[in-house]
C-alpha cells in the first residue's frame, strides 16, 4: 500500500492516545488539585463530595469507574483524587496485569486507603478479574496453593483501598465487574471555552507567549480533547518561533493548523477519509463499521474510539442498527450536495 504523507501524519498529531512525544511535558501539565482541573463540572462536584465524606469518616473512597474517550483526563483525575485524599497512587493498566499473581502482589503492597488506578480495565483477563471480585467486595483475596486434588485455597485480608478503573469502552466491562464500582462517572468532551483555558494554562506552564485568540484557535481544533490541545500547542509553538516572534496569535495558529491539515472544525485526514468513504463509497450509508474500516484501511477500534465520538458530537455522523450514516452537516462541511437537495433538484421540489 502506498502511504501518503497525510496518512502517516494524521494519527500522530490528532491521536488522543498518549505518545512518546507527549512524554515528560504531559506530566508537568497535569493538574494536581480538583480546583486546577478544568471542566467536567458534574464529575468534579460529585467527586468532591465523595472525597470529603470519605475523609471525614477516615474510610477509603468507594471504587470509581471513569469512562470516556482517551485523552480527556481520566489518569489526571485519578492522581487528583489520590492527592485530595492524601494517599498514595499506584498506576497500572489492564494488559500489564498478565497473571493473577501480578494483581495479588499489587493489592498486597497497598497501604491503608491507597488508590490503585487500572487504565484500560476492560482488557483485564478473566482469571485476573476473578481475583478482583472478592477484593473489591469483601477486601479479601483467595489464593490457591498447590495443584490437583491437594490444592487448597487460603483467604487473605487486604488493607482498605480504592480501585479507580478507567476505560474507553464501558460496554465491554463484564457486568459483575461493573456492578462492583460504587461511583461510575462518564467524562465528556470539552467545549471550546474550557479547552481555551487548558491551552492558556499549559502555555503559561511551558512559558509560551500565547494570546487568548491564539489559544481559542487551537482549542477550536482540538476535537474536545485536552491531550490533543496540549499537543497542538507544542506544534504551533514551532511555527510561532520560526514564522513569527515566538508569540502564538490567532493568525499563526490558524496557518500552522492548516499546514497540519487540521481543518477549522478540528477534522483531520482520517475523519475526512471516513466521512468521504461513507458519502462517496456507500451513498451516505448506512455502512457497517468493519466494512468501512477495511475500505479505508484503518482499524475499526480507531474509528470507533477516536473518530466517532467527535464526529457524532459535531452532528456529522449517525449510528443506526444497520451501520454508520453521514448527516447533511457532514455533506455540507466536505463540500458535497446533501442527498435531499440532489433529489429536490431532480424532481423540482425542495425537501428538508
Ligand atoms: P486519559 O487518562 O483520559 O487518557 P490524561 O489524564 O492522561 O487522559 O490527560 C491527558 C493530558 O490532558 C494530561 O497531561 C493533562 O495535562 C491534560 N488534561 C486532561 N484533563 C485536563 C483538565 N481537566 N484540565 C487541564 N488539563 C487536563
Amino acid at each position: 500500500m502506498i502511504q501518503t504523507e497525510e496518512m502517516e501524519f494524521a494519527p500522530r498529531i490528532i491521536s488522543p492516545e498518549n505518545t512518546e512525544e507527549d512524554g515528560d511535558t504531559e506530566i508537568s501539565l497535569r493538574p494536581q488539585t480538583l480546583h486546577e482541573y478544568i471542566g467536567q463540572d458534574k464529575a468534579k462536584e460529585n467527586l468532591a463530595i465523595y472525597i470529603e465524606a470519605a475523609k471525614r469518616r477516615c474510610e477509603p473512597l468507594d471504587h470509581v469507574l471513569l469512562y470516556g474517550p482517551p485523552g480527556l483526563g481520566k489518569t489526571t483525575l485519578s492522581g487528583i483524587i489520590a492527592h485530595e485524599l492524601g494517599v498514595n497512587l499506584r498506576v497500572t493498566t489492564g494488559p500489564a496485569i498478565e497473571k493473577p499473581g501480578d494483581l495479588v502482589s499489587l493489592l498486597t503492597s497497598l497501604s491503608d486507603n491507597d488508590v490503585l488506578f487500572i487504565d484500560e480495565i476492560h482488557r483485564l483477563s478473566r482469571s485476573v478479574e476473578e481475583i478482583l471480585y472478592p477484593a473489591l467486595e469483601d477486601r479479601v483475596i483467595d489464593i490457591i496453593i498447590g495443584k490437583g486434588p491437594a490444592a487448597r485455597s487460603i483467604r487473605m485480608d487486604l488493607k482498605p483501598f480504592t480501585l479507580i478503573g478507567a476505560t474507553t469502552r464501558a460496554g465491554q466491562l463484564s457486568a459483575p465487574l461493573r456492578d462492583r464500582f460504587g461511583v461510575v462517572q462518564r467524562l465528556e468532551l470539552y467545549n471550546r471555552e474550557q479547552l481555551t483555558d487548558i491551552v492558556r494554562r499549559s502555555a503559561m506552564i511551558l512559558n509560551i507567549p500565547c494570546t487568548t485568540d491564539g489559544a481559542s484557535e487551537i482549542a477550536g481544533r482540538a476535537r474536545g480533547t485536552p491531550r490533543i490541545a496540549n499537543r497542538l500547542l507544542k506544534r504551533v509553538r514551532d511555527f510561532a518561533d520560526v514564522m513569527g516572534n515566538g508569540q502564538i496569535t490567532q493568525e499563526i495558529a490558524s496557518i500552522a493548523l492548516s499546514r497540519l491539515e487540521i481543518d477549522n472544525l478540528g477534522l483531520d485526514g482520517l475523519d475526512r477519509r471516513m466521512l468521504e468513504m461513507i458519502i462517496k463509497g456507500y451513498g451516505g450509508g448506512p455502512v457497517g463499521l468493519e466494512t468501512l474500516a477495511s475500505a479505508i484501511n484503518e482499524e475499526s477500534v480507531t474509528l470507533e474510539d477516536v473518530c466517532e465520538p467527535f464526529l457524532m458530537q459535531l452532528g456529522f455522523l449517525g449510528r443506526t442498527p444497520r451501520g454508520r450514516v453521514a448527516t447533511r452537516l457532514a455533506y455540507e462541511h466536505l463540500g458535497f450536495v446533501p442527498p435531499e437537495q440532489q433529489n429536490s433538484s431532480e424532481d423540482g421540489q425542495m425537501s428538508f
